[in-house]
């Protein structure tokens, strides 16, 4: 019961972080996994997206707290509770955010994470059936595919975006992510390439390599300031393991937080409410909570060509799924999303502060049943909000839920900023190129045209488009959680390597940047390893 490496949650960080800190072969290493193993089919095509959205088993199922910003309601927010984690229920968009972004965290004090020095990460992760070039990698375990054959929508989306005259894009994650064009997808020859896929299933064979499922992580156990156990639940029986070197919690920007203040590091008033001994005082933990809100424009289409006819026809259903079995294409190879368009909502920003998700299909709420008529989504999200939100423990008890607050829209500039946007999707469905396939705006709707019109609309209806991140803040400064190395400042051998680090919110999916954070996170494990012992890395 003792290895070298702890690492908590086998999500799209600590599936990476296990490949490569066994990759030597010198250290003994174990991934504790509170979901099962990844072995239910949907998981791994495409298109199971909807059938895993709310799914018990594989899916932790949180809903925030009744949000004042959302007219008080409560937010369905899932989770991936599987090997590969939320990587493994996800939408499939490969964007790893703008340059700036990672400017912005090295000028906030993080030395080691500006673009120049995180691209090299992106590009070692990546296997691009493009194939390699200044921007992009083609060997690594991530494997990244274009959409083969995109939907007539999804191209006429594009052309309606030049129409409007933004400029077309094949690539968000090139030279710029500006434009409109088709998203790259995290699949490899038509599966779902979750961390899991790429990154453990290569390293499972490996002697120092230990995999525990169905395993939930109550707390880290410390000697003085020192990490030194990790104690979880597994078949009813409470078990600790030790870790000689370092505990790794890759829990995810809900449940690092938590896992933190359940082992004593947090808000010294909050532990001492639920009977926690305090370890460490660190308000900030659970704190700078972010998320990008979508708001979905939906448009009643004139023609039979979206998947909600396709899902009604039995004939095309036979279609889909004979393309599939035997080509590894067409619909169900591809995921909801196949375009989308980073865009700027005033021309005197100097990047894009909107990101468009374009979907042929139509449903009251994503993941729901599709709609009956033929319809497709533009759905919209700001990139870099400047409302924040929090978490924490609501119960002492480590199976109790995460008490979940948003904060959505709680500064002008962000309320500002949503109905400039449903203003720009407005403005792209004129355009010939889409308003040729439109009968109708089915929402907002037509009688929605003020702009108090358009918050309240926004408020109503808008959900999360699933990109927690931030509440593990990484920093220099006496507050943040932990330091540019990821260690969890005040105490030694922890650090956490998720979403929960960014300082801010990148602009576009997370998915990419996590798997990012937890490349760079192994060469600083393995770097200081190497330092403590002499040993090549
Ligand atoms: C429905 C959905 C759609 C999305 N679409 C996209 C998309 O298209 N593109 C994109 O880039 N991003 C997308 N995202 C976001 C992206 O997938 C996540 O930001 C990313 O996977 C987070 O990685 P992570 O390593 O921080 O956490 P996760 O991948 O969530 O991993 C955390 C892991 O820790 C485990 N865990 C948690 N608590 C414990 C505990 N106490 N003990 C043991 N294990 C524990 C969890 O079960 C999980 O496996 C989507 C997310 C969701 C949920």
């Amino acid at each position: 019961m003792e290895f070298d490496y702890v690492i908590v949650g086998a999500g799209s960080a600590g599936c990476v972080l296990a490949n490569r800190l066994s990759e030597n072969g010198r250290y003994r290493v174990l991934l504790l996994e509170a979901g099962p193993r990844d072995r239910y089919p949907w998981l791994h095509i495409p298109i199971g997206y909807a059938k895993t959205m709310f799914h018990p088993k594989y899916n932790w199922r949180y809903y925030t707290e009744p949000d004042p910003g959302m007219n008080g309601r409560s937010i369905y927010w899932p989770r991936g509770k599987v090997l590969g984690g939320s990587s493994a229920i996800n939408g499939l968009i490969y964007v790893r955010g703008q340059p700036e972004d990672y400017e912005h965290w090295a000028a906030l004090g993080n030395s080691g994470w500006s673009w120049q020095e995180v691209l090299p990460y992106f590009i070692r992760a990546e296997r691009n059936e493009r194939g390699q070039d200044h921007f992009h990698g083609a060997s690594g375990p991530q494997g990244v595919s274009d959409v083969g054959d995109p939907n007539t929508l999804a191209r006429a989306f594009i052309d309606a975006c030049v129409e409007a005259g933004y400029p077309a894009n094949p690539d968000f994650n090139g030279e710029s992510q500006e434009g409109a064009g088709p998203y790259q997808l995290i699949t490899w020859r038509g599966r779902r390439c979750s961390s899991a896929t790429g990154y453990l299933k290569p390293a499972k064979g490996r002697a120092n390599l230990f995999i525990e499922t169905d395993a939930h992580v109550c707390r880290v156990g410390f000697a003085g300031r020192r990490a030194e156990s990790v104690v979880f639940r597994q078949g009813g029986q409470e078990k600790t393991v030790t870790a000689r070197r370092e505990v790794v919690l890759s829990a995810g920007a809900l449940q690092s937080p938590q896992v933190l203040q359940l082992s004593g590091i947090g808000d010294a008033d909050l532990l001492k409410r639920y009977g926690i001994n305090v370890m460490l005082d660190r308000p900030s933990v659970g704190q700078n909570l972010q998320d990008h809100l979508q708001v979905r424009v939906i448009h009643q289409c004139n023609q039979p060509l979206t998947v909600n006819d396709d899902m009604r026809s039995l004939w095309r259903k036979m279609r889909m799924g004979m393309q599939y079995v035997f080509q590894r294409s067409g619909p169900m190879a591809v995921g909801i999303n196949q375009a989308g368009a980073f865009l700027r909502t005033r021309s005197e920003l100097d990047r894009p502060d909107i990101q468009f998700h374009f979907a042929a299909l139509s449903a009251d709420l994503p993941g729901a049943p599709l709609h009956d008529f033929p319809g497709f989504t533009a759905s919209v999200c700001q990139l870099r909000p400047t409302s924040r939100g929090h978490l924490s423990i609501k119960s002492a008890d480590p199976m109790a839920r995460p008490e979940i607050h948003p904060g959505y829209l709680s500064t002008e500039h962000d309320r500002r900023t949503v109905v400039d946007a449903l203003r720009v999707a407005r403005r792209i469905a004129e355009k010939p190129a889409l308003s040729q396939y439109i009968e109708t705006e089915y929402l907002p709707g037509e009688q929605a045209q003020s702009d108090e019109a358009l918050l309240e609309f926004a408020r109503d209806t808008g959900v999360t488009i699933f990109h927690p991140s931030g509440t593990c803040r990484m920093g220099s400064d006496e507050e943040a959680v932990v330091d540019s190395a990821l260690k969890v400042r005040g105490v030694s051998g922890l650090r956490v390597v998720d979403c929960s680090i960014m300082p801010t919110l990148v602009s576009g999916n997370t998915h990419a940047p996590a798997v990012m954070i937890a490349e760079k996170a192994s060469d600083l494990i393995l770097a200081e390893a190497k330092s403590l012992t002499g040993h090549t890395a």
